[in-house]
């Protein structure tokens, strides 16, 4: 049996809990059936029927809520130590389960085995780092003043709502949710309804490991409803957030007559300059991989290629021969490269710009066209004689769909790349240090990579700016959200407090 027969089979085996029993939501350790009865689970691959899921609304939310509110004192107060070691053995159980998390993931969504196989790991990884940095969460500091000692501490900021999207959802989920647990936080989880398999894993993991009934809690549903209703709860003292920026904007209306802290980590129109000076082969397998890894549903794709124009026939002739190279198919292969695209709606979104691509002028290059009927697969696309006011250059198509546009000189770069409503990323490539140096200074982007593709490295600061997002994830700047600075002055003597109403 071949690899991907053997994969077929072992999902199929992962796969009949859910048929037999469907997903239930997970509140206070409970299985519980959603409000709103359930809706239908499909696989992008062959849009088979994978599960019913609860279908949560705020009914849903406030039971949850209510259960994460009533477990918060216990976590909280728990030592740090101890929940530490929960959350490692968490990440111990995502390892032991890794190959199931992976296998659904690609199920549930359509990204390849290639690349989700490392999610998981990458799951268990966020989880370890956390955990190691739940016992230095609370410190603060002395700052002494002539009359006071004054102290810094942080404590947690009460059970919060963590909202996620379709792409990787399991990685998404644990990066959002191990920060959340690691600074005494509850929470409670609504999945994206197009991917909620892995969520379900997740917490059983979690339960599994010793995390105590309520802390975390799993309500499946749909944005409008229990969406909708966690950003509006007053239990809940803050949002996590990650999805599309238009959402972004609807998680702070919603959340505003409960006064919601949101951490916001949202879209991107990702530029990856290169210039003539650059190491171009390298360049070359960077702009390909950050483009069309991970189906190019990925926050952080680099998907506006600014080329140089006195290399840009070159670069863009080996693009075209790469990228008719990339093998579309089924997610379980482990030679595939990219999958089918994770729902009927965002299949018709991204190659409804197949159109809009040459209505507004720029040639399809490589791809522009779906493959066969089964499941929702296109070719990886590329647009070149593109310019950067045209839509394929200014909106988040977030498929395996790069735009090609030419530059002239550093200045016009610059000006192109900064020319979107979006600054989640940007990706330069040059060999000229001071350029280096004068352009990242200039470009406006949360991250920057200069002569790499995204590296993740978890102590580093993760966001964006402008419509990319509000708020850093990573290192301390995770626990800077989920926790609360409090300050307390000790007085050191005897200073004069001024008095009034007195002779
Ligand atoms: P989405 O905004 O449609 O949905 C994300 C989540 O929000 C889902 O769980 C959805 O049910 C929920 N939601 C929708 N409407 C809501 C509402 N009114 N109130 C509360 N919740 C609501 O995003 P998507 O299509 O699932 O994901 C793709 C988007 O996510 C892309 O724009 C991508 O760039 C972005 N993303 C950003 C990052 C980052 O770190 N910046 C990472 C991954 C994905």
């Amino acid at each position: 049996m071949g690899i991907l027969e053997d994969n077929i089979t072992k999902l199929d085996g992962y796969l009949d809990r859910f048929r037999e029993r469907g997903i239930q939501n997970r509140i206070d350790g409970k299985d519980c059936v959603g409000a709103g009865g359930v809706f239908t689970n499909r696989s992008p691959v062959d849009k088979s029927k994978i599960c019913d899921v609860a279908h949560g609304t705020a009914e849903d939310i406030d039971t949850a809520a209510r259960a994460a509110a009533d477990a918060f004192a216990g976590w909280r107060d728990m030592p740090a130590a101890a929940r530490r070691k929960i959350l490692l053995t968490i990440a111990d159980g995502i390892e032991a389960r890794a190959e199931e998390i992976a296998l659904c993931e690609c199920w549930d969504t359509g990204q390849t085995m290639r690349f989700m196989s490392k999610a998981a790991l990458r799951g268990a990884e966020n989880f370890r780092y956390f955990a190691d940095q739940a016992i230095k969460a609370r410190d603060g500091q002395h700052l002494r003043s002539p009359t006071l000692m004054n102290v810094t501490t942080r404590v947690p900021i009460g059970p919060v709502g963590v909202i996620t999207p379709w792409n990787t959802p399991f990685m998404l989920s644990t990066w959002k949710i191990a920060p959340a647990l690691a600074a005494g936080c509850t929470v409670v989880h609504k999945p994206a309804e197009a991917s909620p398999l892995t969520a379900r894993l997740l917490v059983e993991i979690a339960e599994e490991a010793g995390l105590p009934p309520g802390v975390l809690n799993t309500v499946n549903g749909f944005g409008e409803g229990a969406g909708k209703a966690l950003c509006e709860h007053p239990a809940i003292r803050a949002i996590a957030f990650v999805g599309e920026s238009r959402t972004g904007s609807l998680i702070t209306k919603q959340g505003a007559d409960t006064l919601k802290r949101n951490h916001l980590e949202l879209g991107g129109k990702n530029p990856v300059i290169v210039f003539e000076d650059a190491d171009l082969e390298r360049a070359l397998d960077a702009v390909i991989f950050m483009i069309y890894s991970i189906n190019g549903e990925r926050c952080t794709s680099s998907s506006r290629l600014l080329i140089q124009d006195t290399i840009r026939e070159e670069f863009e002739a080996k693009l075209v021969e790469r990228v008719n190279n990339i093998k579309v198919g089924h997610p379980l292969d482990p030679s595939t490269e990219i999958g089918p695209l994770v729902t009927e709606e965002h299949y018709n979104k991204v190659t409804s710009y197949f159109d809009i691509a040459r209505e507004d002028g720029a040639t399809i290059a490589a791809g522009g066209e779906k493959v066969g009927e089964e499941g929702y697969f296109i070719r990886p696309t590329l647009f070149t004689n593109a310019t950067n006011d045209m839509r394929i250059a200014q909106e988040e198509i977030f498929g395996p769909v790069l735009t090609s546009i030419p530059f002239a000189t550093e200045e016009e770069a610059l000006s192109m790349a900064n020319d979107t409503p979006y600054g989640l990323t940007g990706y330069l490539w040059t060999n000229d240090l001071t350029r280096a140096l004068r352009f990242t200074d200039k470009l406006e982007a949360g991250m920057i990579w200069v002569n790499s593709e995204n590296v993740r490295h978890l102590p580093t600061p993760f966001g964006g700016v402008k419509a990319s997002g509000i708020g850093r994830d990573g290192g301390d700047w995770s626990f800077e959200f989920y926790m609360e600075q409090k300050h307390i002055g000790f007085a050191t003597g005897q200073h004069k407090i001024t008095k009034l109403g007195a002779l």
